[in-house]
């Protein structure tokens, strides 16, 4: 039977991967050399075709590296010297801040309980932070946090950076790049590609600053340290032999993404979403776990099933429908249900029927 994946990451692919993926084999890219022509063009082109995509501004670098969670590391290693401020609601917001302890810096976290949001209203941050971290899409627990307030955060502190999680909001995230300094996704969730590429989007302030700690003798990694990457990206390289084929796959999504138009993608990801959280909210037994509007994510809908869960997970299954499970102490008593743009209507449709006949 053929599945359909609404997992969070690694998801359904995204319906023209297994095209590109043949096209891929029979044209022998997977062959060339990373140091040559046909190859700076498919990097230029993926780079390229993601700034049109997400309208991010010229002068912002974009890197390819392995993870999200790769990329969370170089944020830190590269623009804090000392002390960073991390939002955290959840397991990939507390990865952030746990990585900066890590790696040694002087970490403060504002947290609050899960499935919940921020009283942006009320934030203080320390003066002497020099970085502040938001998760956008915190995808353990289904809380999106939204994007004027993130940018409004920036605002108030212009001299601070600010680094965004857009892992698993991305493409559907309307990120206003002016106030983010550094950006970054990975391609399992979102885009519907196979797990193994990172995407690191970066401004010439978070350069400058990885540039300062160089000088000041501070480590910033090696390989993939952003003065690197970039010295890398400007001859749209990588320091490294990368995946190729990720980086193919990319560019050809992207390609289709944007002839499909990313406000028809984000229409379509908002009635996708208004579907499952109306059958949630109308539900006699189970519910959404977040229960603030404004912090419901459109891309990431954690159920609540309680008891109910395993069965619920293995009738779906059954009818090759996968759905993810909690995470961390809900693993057993949430479902978490993917809906990227690799998720038709009559997926999601679908979905729904199946769970309203239990
Ligand atoms: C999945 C995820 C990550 C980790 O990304 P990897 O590519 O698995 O390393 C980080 N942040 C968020 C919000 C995620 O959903």
């Amino acid at each position: 039977m053929k599945k359909t994946f609404f997992t969070v990451g690694p998801s359904q692919l995204y319906p023209t991967v297994s095209k590109h993926l043949q096209i891929a084999l029979k044209s022998q890219i997977l062959s060339i050399s990373h140091r040559g022509g046909q190859f700076e063009e498919i990097f230029s082109q993926a780079s390229n075709l993601l700034k049109q995509l997400l309208k991010i501004p010229s002068d912002y670098s974009i890197f390819f590296v392995s993870s999200g969670t790769e990329a969370m590391e170089k944020t830190i290693e590269n623009v804090v010297e000392k002390e960073s401020f991390h939002l955290v609601n959840g397991s990939f917001s507390k990865r952030l801040f746990d990585m900066a302890l890590q790696l040694k810096k002087k970490a403060t976290k504002l947290e609050v309980n899960l499935g919940e949001g921020f009283d942006f209203e009320n934030i203080t941050i320390p003066k002497t932070a020099e970085l502040i971290t938001l998760t956008h899409n915190e995808t353990s627990t289904g809380v999106v946090l939204p994007v004027k307030q993130i940018a409004d955060i920036k605002k108030a502190h212009p001299e601070k950076l600010l680094a965004l999680d857009i892992v698993s909001s991305a493409p559907y995230a309307k990120i206003d790049f002016r106030f983010a300094d550094i950006v970054f996704f990975s391609v399992q969730k979102g885009f519907g590609l196979p797990s193994g590429l990172g995407v690191i989007i970066v401004n010439p302030d978070a350069l400058d600053k990885a540039e300062r700690l160089e000088k000041k003798g501070i480590n910033i990694g090696t390989y993939h340290s952003f003065p690197i990457l970039k010295k890398s990206a400007d001859k749209n390289q990588t320091p490294e032999t990368p995946s190729v084929l990720h980086i193919y796959l990319l560019s050809q999504v992207l390609t289709d993404m944007l002839k499909i138009g990313i406000k028809t993608i984000r229409k379509q990801t908002d009635q996708k979403a208004k579907l499952l959280y109306s059958f949630l909210d109308n539900h006699p037994r189970w519910r959404a776990f977040v229960k603030d509007k404004k912090f419901r994510s459109k891309t990431t809908i954690v159920a609540d099933l309680r008891k109910e869960q395993k069965m619920v997970k293995e009738i779906l299954a059954k009818k090759g429908l996968i759905v993810g499970s909690g995470y961390g102490q809900y693993k057993d008593t949430h479902l978490r249900i993917a809906n990227f743009p690799s998720h038709s209507l009559k997926d999601m449709k679908k979905l729904i029927n199946n769970l309203e006949e239990l």
